[in-house]
């Protein structure tokens, strides 16, 4: 990549590389696959035995999943404006996952270069106003996004119980106004086989499942079992 004299593409020229720099360090991690930490929070519901109270309580649940499961896995349908194709580049703008991120990174780059040859026209400046604010869109809601997902997590638990708090606060209130309430749970069943009446295990890929094995087909039992155990 050549200097730059226009401001615009001086500016879409920073961000383009440090777009750059983020694909070497997400394509480091998905070469070595580690497995990164992950954190899911599972809501909770129990009612009273009265049926007149309904409580929402948080847990933490902290996994892991490989490097690559999770840039592959990545989706955000993130809109670009899409600017004339004056050259003939075929530029696709659809951009969701990690490889359109890498993709027009690159190609808007050559393209964005050719507009710079205009020079100083009205015309050129906009449309280069136009690629900058795409570069930002892939750094902002693409890479930093990717970028954060493969980072050490922080618990954001407080946050959440704080907001199902002010939710069981909410419920309450609900229920003094109208006294006719009752709450009920729906039944919790296996997700494989529908039992209902044998403890039930949330496996780390997701499944909530019974022990009463084998599932043909299913990918529970090759999860590891978590903590949350409902009987
Ligand atoms: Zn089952």
């Amino acid at each position: 990549m050549s200097a730059q004299s226009n401001p615009v593409m001086k500016e879409a020229h920073r961000i383009a590389k440090a777009n750059d720099q983020l694909i070497t360090k997400i394509d480091t991690a998905r070469k070595t696959n580690a497995q990164m930490p992950t954190i899911e929070y599972i809501v909770i519901s129990t009612h009273s035995p009265d049926s007149k109270k309904l409580s929402l309580n948080v847990r933490e649940h902290k996994s892991s999943k490989p490097a690559s499961t999770i840039i592959n896995s990545w989706r955000n349908l993130i809109e670009l404006t899409v600017i004339p194709d004056l050259f003939n580049d075929n530029l696709n703008y659809k951009c969701e996952k990690y490889s359109d991120l890498v993709r027009l990174n690159k190609e808007m780059f050559v393209v964005a270069q050719k507009f710079e040859l205009f020079g100083d026209s009205a015309r050129a400046k906009a449309e280069l106003e136009k690629f900058l604010t795409n570069f930002q869109s892939l750094h902002n809601n693409g890479f930093k996004q990717v970028e954060k997902l493969l980072a050490e997590p922080h618990s954001d638990l407080q946050q959440i119980s704080k907001k199902v708090n002010d939710i069981n606060c909410q419920i309450e209130n609900m229920a003094n106004i109208n006294l006719n309430t009752r709450f009920q749970s729906a039944q919790i069943t296996c997700e494989y086989c529908g039992k209902a009446d044998t403890p039930l295990t949330r496996y780390s890929d997701g499944y909530l499942c019974c022990t009463n094995g084998p599932h043909p087909n299913s990918n529970a039992y090759q999860g590891q079992p978590v903590t949350d155990t409902y009987t």
